[in-house]
């Protein structure tokens, strides 16, 4: 290119970028400002295994952290305390009450036609039996519409809902709202097939929510071996009864936080990019992937910035919600407190897919924001995570979501997810040191690129 059709070229471009707000709409010009930038923090992320190290340190040393626990308390303080110490900025708790539900005792198992102790675990927020326990004639079901066809089967009977799964979103249906559906036909107590679509007689437990019209009978997950075992026998023609004890019980509402630390804006420091994921887990295994790692990597993503003297031009915030698991009360609790400053949330990133190997992000917001941040990924091709996908989010930002912020999450390897979800076998030998890393670099270059920009992320339209 000689030098007059480059200085031509130089003044159409300078035509075309009336201010410097428009700086990244010219192709290119985001891969020119940041490439640099992009690369010191993905360089830093994968140097070492410093995200998968914190990690173990926050599982192994607590365990897991359902909420009203010793473990998730004593992991908050250690956060806090570890994060004031790596001079991250404007690090404190933020106070959430959280239910405080507690599994107690339990078993179940086959009494009749022979006995076999069965693989359970409680359904979280689930009510308990009696002390004797409950035993009563099995009835299994593949569905809501076959439980409706055998409603005169029901009454006084334990429901197992033996339902394959298909996806995630389909299949915890039944975990959800089955108690509710077979108490409403007069059931004693709900079984429910493990939501996984892999198991090695891993039970999965999860939440239940209970219908305020119907009773409240007590929830358990079997595995996948026991209910096919049960379905089989049934399906024999034999007459099955089952004996489920569970000691779980909801005591008063615990105190909890929100952890939160900042990088604060150079120029804009009350514009914000959230992103994190959450504290609190199952009170099975060490709640490794779900979703220590997510919390973990976008602490990770933050910490780096800082360790690099990275500042923004506007505050990069993470936050690991509280009680995502029964109660939401986390994500809620945030954008109550934050309501008047969330016209200024520019994004808002969730990491809970588990911190496997990321191939880029899922977002959810207006088609300019879109094309803006399918630039910004780009800077993320030479770690293979440069593709956006439509539709992103997550349980703790969904509150602040609803009220306009945009919101993202990262597309990751998710072929193990569900083997592990919400099982004993939810631990750190689940996750491999290279993907945090790369997982920790995608969130930082992300979140620190669109915390620069010149302008804000357009958001859609007032409805
Ligand atoms: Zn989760």
């Amino acid at each position: 290119m000689n030098r007059l059709r480059l200085a031509t070229l130089a003044a159409c471009l300078l035509a075309a970028l009336p201010g410097p707000g428009q700086a990244q709409a010219r192709p290119g010009a985001i891969a020119a400002e940041y490439g640099a930038v992009a690369d010191r923090l993905i360089d830093a992320a994968i140097a070492d295994s410093a995200a998968w190290t914190k990690l173990a340190r926050l599982t192994d040393g607590f365990g897991p952290r359902l909420s009203g626990s010793e473990g998730l308390a004593r992991a908050i303080e250690w956060i806090l305390a570890e994060m004031k110490r790596e001079g991250l900025e404007s690090v404190r708790g933020e106070p959430v009450m959280v239910p405080h539900w507690v599994r107690g005792e339990e078993s179940a198992e086959l009494v009749r036609p022979r006995r076999q102790r069965l693989g359970m675990l409680g359904i979280g927020n689930s009510i308990g039996t009696p002390p004797e326990g409950i035993e009563a004639e099995l009835l299994v079901v593949s569905s809501f519409d076959e439980l409706q066809a055998r409603a005169a089967d029901v009454r006084g009977r334990i429901v197992l809902f033996d339902v394959p799964f298909t996806s995630y979103g389909q299949t915890v249906r039944y975990r959800v709202q089955g108690a509710s559906a077979a108490a409403r036909l007069g059931a004693a107590a709900v079984l429910v097939r493990s939501v996984t679509p892999h198991s090695l007689f891993t039970p999965h437990t999860g939440t239940l929510v209970y219908d305020s019209a119907a009773p409240r009978i007590p929830a358990a997950a079997v595995t996948v071996e026991d209910a096919a075992l049960l379905h089989r026998l049934q399906r024999n023609g034999e007459r099955l009864a089952v004996r489920l004890v569970m000691g779980a019980r909801m005591l008063p509402d615990a105190q909890s936080y929100n952890v939160v630390a900042e990088v604060r804006g150079r120029e804009l420091p009350d514009e914000v990019v959230v992103m994190g994921g959450h504290i609190d887990s199952w009170d099975v295994g060490q709640g490794a992937m779900d979703d220590g790692g997510g919390v973990v990597v976008a602490w990770e993503a933050l910490r780096l910035m800082k360790a690099l003297g990275l500042r923004p031009r506007r505050t990069v915030r993470v936050v690991m919600w509280t009680n995502e698991e029964n109660g939401g009360r986390g994500g809620t609790a945030y954008r109550d407190a934050h309501r008047a400053e969330l016209p200024a949330h520019v994004l808002a990133i969730e990491s809970d897919n588990g911190a496997f190997r990321p191939s880029g992000f899922g977002f959810t917001g207006s088609d300019a924001a879109r094309a803006r941040i399918t630039e910004v990924a780009r800077l993320l091709a030479r770690i293979g995570a440069d593709t956006v996908t439509a539709g992103g989010g997550g349980a703790d930002i969904g509150p602040i979501m609803q009220l306009g912020v945009p919101g993202m999450s990262p597309n990751v390897d998710g072929s193990r997810y569900f083997w592990y979800h919400h099982t004993d076998a939810d631990t750190m030998d689940k996750l491999d040191p290279r993907d945090m890393g790369l997982l920790t670099a995608a969130i930082a270059v992300m979140s620190y690129v669109v915390a620069d920009l010149p302008d804000a992320l357009p958001r859609a339209a007032a409805p």
